[in-house]
């Protein structure tokens, strides 16, 4: 059983992200960048049926520019076997990735798609929802547990206050949600053994697929500063507080 992860290069967690003086994006020069923390959930994942026995391969696949080829590194580091980055200069958006992971899953055949259920760069919340509607496969986003079987996949979904579990017939696309694992350190030997691993690049034309920008992004602020706190001398005055100026009482 085959198993394509989508990974993303995104600003990485850690960093504070700066607005653009224009308000049209946020500064990515000299930051860094990492894989985005849902991504190294499903290669985590799909590392792990492969380690179990049950899927044979795991494909690794990233859109974007030429340096995404680092993030591709880390997914065959954590275990991955070969890796595929679409390389594209453009701002490649949910629908254009959805494509492309659609024209290559008709060459790759999985049986296993596993997408993060966000990028934390764009919160778009879209790409998996978006493939699996291209390539009439069945879906099972915010996945915490995924586990295999005679043909079908059983998930249980994050939902508002508890799980949903669902059965899917293979070939099905999954999202990964924060607690259906904790990623492997990835360790120096592994590193190693990885830069020898395959990583074909191929260009969105060779997909027959146009990556041009749907959406224009019109603006982006800063979240308006919080004011200054005031310290009260005791309760009665908090209370008096709570009720006349926050009138939350
Ligand atoms: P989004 O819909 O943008 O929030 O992204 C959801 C998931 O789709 C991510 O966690 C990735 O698994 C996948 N994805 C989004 N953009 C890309 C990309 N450029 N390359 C590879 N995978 C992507």
């Amino acid at each position: 059983m085959k198993v394509v992860v989508a990974v993303k290069r995104v600003v990485d967690y850690n960093v504070k992200v700066r607005v653009k003086s224009e308000g049209t994006g946020v500064d990515i020069a000299n930051v860094k960048m990492s894989m985005n923390p849902f991504d190294e959930i499903a290669v985590e994942e799909a590392v792990r049926l492969k380690e179990a026995g049950v899927a044979t391969e795991v494909i690794a696949v990233s859109a974007g520019v030429a340096q995404a080829q680092e993030t591709l590194r880390t997914a065959l580091a954590i275990g991955a076997d070969r890796a595929v980055l679409i390389e594209s200069n453009e701002d490649v958006q949910p629908l254009a990735v959805a494509k492309l992971l659609k024209a290559l899953i008709d060459r790759e055949q999985p049986s296993l798609v596993i997408l993060g259920k966000q990028a934390i760069d764009d919160d778009s919340n879209q790409t998996g929802q978006m493939l699996a509607a291209l390539a009439g496969l069945p879906q099972a986003t915010f996945a915490s547990k995924v586990t295999i079987e005679g043909g079908k996949a059983t998930v249980a979904r994050e939902v508002d206050g508890g799980t949903e579990t669902l059965s899917l017939t293979l070939p099905a696309v999954v999202t990964t949600d924060l607690r259906l694992n904790e990623p492997r350190y990835v360790t120096l030997p592994n590193i190693m053994k990885a830069k020898k691993k395959p990583l074909e690049t191929l260009k969105p034309e060779h997909l027959g697929v146009d990556v041009t920008p749907r959406l224009k992004t019109l603006k982006v602020a800063e979240p308006p500063r919080r004011s200054a706190g005031v310290v009260v001398p005791d309760i009665k005055t908090l209370v008096e507080k709570l009720k006349t100026e926050a009138k939350v009482l």
